[in-house]
């Protein structure tokens, strides 16, 4: 049998790239996908320059008081982190969308954020909160996995095309999105005030990176992945993209300590020492991070400067069952597909907290305990239709089996 030919590029009907064949025409997959993304662009284009006026005016930012209370559903704390946030974003977006330059001058500068806080103590959930309510893509990075351009790993660029994806090609919306690059620290440069070595290439990285933050227009490859000379580059202007970086800065707190000392003299210093070294943190400044070996110029660009805190026995046990999606939340839910009415008893809940904090790998610890004590559960739960089981202390510190009722 003849096979389907492509009437626009000519490729024969096959698995990889099938032909579908209308009245008088042929066309095959490809063919299909490079048709929408060129009318997705056109609209693009209409977006723009047409109805950009009318899409001003739709706009309704939402204040940071607003936005605060969705991270309130789904992050425990953190007060003070969300509160930078918060503001952040709406001053990023009212920059956007409502603020027109005017004869006056002056130019409202992008302001990115910083984040500092412990591994697990809720710096990606943040971002990711904020970027899915506020319904922009999001790309997230680590920043270890970052080369400058021409080294083997993921160019700086690369982020930048993973965005576009996010934003299912859509350049507009990705110009607008945010970009989170996490473990920031692990790229700060040697100094001699720390004895860890590290790839000299991190300040070579760092400075790509505030190229990019800076706002700079980028070639990204159409289909992601690698550039191919040949293929047709997009073009993408960075100026527009809040870029939220995020760290532990392990052992800065040795570096403020000093700083705080030398300014502190006589007893307070060792009274603050011993008092105050876990809010430490929060006394962070732009020198300090220099200090620890991010250069001057990133800094500069990332205007606002917020700290988490470890996450707390206590803050465990809310994480476990407040946020909207909690976890116990979540196998309630699914227990209730199988008709049985899953509890958590309060003694439990502490005893898997306490768990958690063992590990020393914040809040992210808590999924991996409670998969462990539910597994055997979860293996027999269709037999347990109609019952009630209640996870007890006992239960988890596995001295006791389920009991059904
Ligand atoms: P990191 O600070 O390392 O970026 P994450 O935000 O990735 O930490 O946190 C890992 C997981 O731990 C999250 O997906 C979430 O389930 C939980 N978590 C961490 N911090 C919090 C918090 N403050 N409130 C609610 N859940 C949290």
């Amino acid at each position: 049998m003849k096979k389907l030919k492509c009437g626009f590029c000519g490729t024969i009907d096959s698995k990889e790239n099938p032909v579908i064949a209308g009245d008088s025409a042929c066309i095959c997959k490809s063919c299909v996908n490079a048709a929408y993304d060129i009318m997705e662009d056109n609209n693009d284009v209409v977006d723009k320059n047409d109805t950009h006026k009318e899409k001003e005016q739709e706009i309704v930012l939402k204040t940071p008081k607003e936005l605060k209370i969705i991270l309130d559903d789904y992050v425990i704390g953190q007060d003070r982190a969300k509160k930078v946030l918060c503001v952040a974003v709406y001053n990023h977006y009212k920059r956007i969308f409502k603020y027109k330059p005017s004869d006056d001058e002056i130019e409202i500068n992008k302001s990115n954020v910083l984040l500092i806080g412990p591994t697990g103590s809720g710096k990606t959930l943040l971002v990711q909160t904020i970027a899915k309510y506020l319904d922009v893509p999001l790309a997230i990075a680590d920043a270890t996995s970052l080369t400058e351009a021409g080294y083997v790993g993921d160019d700086v660029e690369n982020v930048i095309t993973r965005l576009v994806q996010a934003a299912n090609g859509n350049i507009n919306k990705a110009q607008r999105g945010i970009i989170f690059i996490d473990e920031i620290d692990k790229i700060a440069r040697m100094s001699e005030n720390r004895s860890i070595t590290r790839d000299v290439s991190g300040e070579g990285v760092q400075q790509a990176m505030l190229k990019i933050i800076e706002g700079a227009s980028v070639n990204v490859p159409p289909n992601g992945g690698r550039k191919h000379p040949g293929q047709e580059a997009l073009q993408v202007d960075t100026s527009n993209i809040l870029f939220i970086c995020g760290g532990a800065f392990d052992g800065i707190e040795e570096i403020i300590q000093k700083k705080l000392g030398s300014n502190v003299l006589g007893f307070n210093q060792e009274k603050r020492s011993k008092t105050d070294t876990k809010n430490i943190l929060h006394d962070v400044e732009a020198h300090d991070l220099i200090k620890y070996g991010l250069i001057p110029e990133l800094i500069g660009r990332l205007h606002m400067i917020t700290t988490l805190n470890e996450i707390s026995e206590n803050d465990m046990i809310h994480i476990l069952s407040e946020p909207k999606n909690a976890l116990t939340k979540q196998y309630i839910k699914l227990f209730e597909i199988d008709n049985v009415l899953l509890k958590f008893n309060k003694t439990a809940l502490k005893e898997i907290a306490k768990r958690a904090i063992e590990r020393k790998t914040g809040a992210r610890g808590l999924r991996s305990i409670l998969e462990d004590i539910m597994l055997d559960i979860m293996f027999d739960l269709p037999n347990y239709k109609d019952k009630v089981i209640t996870i007890t202390k006992e239960i988890v510190l596995k001295e006791e089996k389920v009991k059904i009722a």
